[in-house]
């Protein structure tokens, strides 16, 4: 049996477990529209194609968790549904028979602040921040980074990353909407207000957990909303500093895969260090009638996503130069 790229896959092999993935489902109970580059949104079917997804993990004996990559109710959602959007979709995410994992995302900020929607999320992490980490089996680790830590969106107006991201974003994005990357040259055009960056204690615990990850020979899946490489990705959507963090984890031979959203088309690069980067495309834009969720098979030594419609599967296989 042969994979699609060609490499010879042991026949039967079984995975040693398997996960569920969807991302930007920016749900709103409002007519459809069009991003700001023209590309149609499909608002009221998004939450359609999360109900498809769900249906399809709980028909999968194996899936062990799923995890959801963040932005999961529009920015266009009037203000006083917000928290009642919020809710339809983590009870649609409930329905799942497992443990949902969730990142947010620059939308779900747009509608409530942190300290109403991380406890929705059922995310647990230090001081209203929302990176975390967890062990689904002992030989793999998924890291999940919040990457509106420094941010102008989410955070109490008077707040150090509140003001950090002002600052910031003063310095490096000359227009008066700091959404717009008008004049900014290349990989500069990621510094917009959409966007965010992840501060120096979230840095400190992310090479903390590496270092223990390395120590313990576990191999890593990092989940951040905003990309990490800009091969996978518009220069609009990244990180701001994916540099910083990418140095982090380049130190490291322990991480394989880095899983990102936000950047609806998808996208799928490898770095100068072997790393795969995978960008999913958005449930939102998926004209009625088709998705873009999929779940994923993890072996010793590759992850197969395996995509409905408009996500693509990808065969992931591990930089055997990177193994420990
Ligand atoms: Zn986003």
């Amino acid at each position: 049996m042969a994979s699609a790229n060609g490499l010879v896959i042991a026949p039967g092999k079984e995975p040693l477990f398997s996960f569920g993935l969807i991302s930007d489902v920016q749900y709103a109970d409002i007519l459809d529209g069009r991003s700001f580059y023209g590309v149609p949104r499909y608002y009221r079917h998004s939450i359609i194609v999360l109900q498809r997804a769900v249906e399809r993990w709980n028909d999968h004996q194996k899936l062990k968790f799923a995890i959801n990559l963040g932005d999961i109710v529009d920015g266009h959602c009037p203000k006083e549904q917000s928290l009642n959007t919020v809710k339809e979709v983590v009870g649609v995410f409930e329905k799942f028979r497992g443990p949902v994992y969730h990142l947010i995302g620059n939308h779900c900020l747009y509608n409530l602040p942190r300290s109403k929607l991380l406890p929705l999320l059922k995310i647990q992490s230090p001081d209203g921040h929302a990176y975390y980490d967890f062990s689904p089996v002992p030989d793999f680790r998924f890291v999940v980074l919040d990457g509106y830590d420094i941010s102008a969106i989410g955070w109490p107006h008077d707040y150090p990353s509140t003001l950090e991201a002002l600052k910031f974003l003063q310095e490096k994005n000359p227009n008066q909407d700091k959404n717009s990357p008008v004049g900014l040259v290349g990989l500069e055009r990621r510094f917009l207000m959409f966007n965010g960056g992840i501060g120096k204690q979230q840095m400190e615990w992310l090479d903390g957990i590496l270092q223990e990850a390395t120590k313990l020979k576990q191999k890593v899946v990092v989940c951040c909303h905003l990309p990490l490489d800009p091969g996978a990705s518009s220069k609009e959507a990244l990180l701001w500093n994916y540099d910083e963090v990418m140095d982090v984890i380049h130190r490291y031979n322990c991480v394989k895969v880095c899983l990102g959203g936000h950047d609806h088309k998808g996208g799928h690069s490898v770095d100068s260090h072997g790393i795969h980067h995978r960008v999913l495309e958005a449930a939102l834009e998926c004209p009625p009638g088709t998705d873009a969720f999929g779940h994923v098979d993890v072996y010793d030594d590759r992850i197969s996503l395996i995509g409905a419609d408009r996500m693509e599967s990808t065969d992931i296989y591990f930089n055997p130069q990177a193994d420990l």
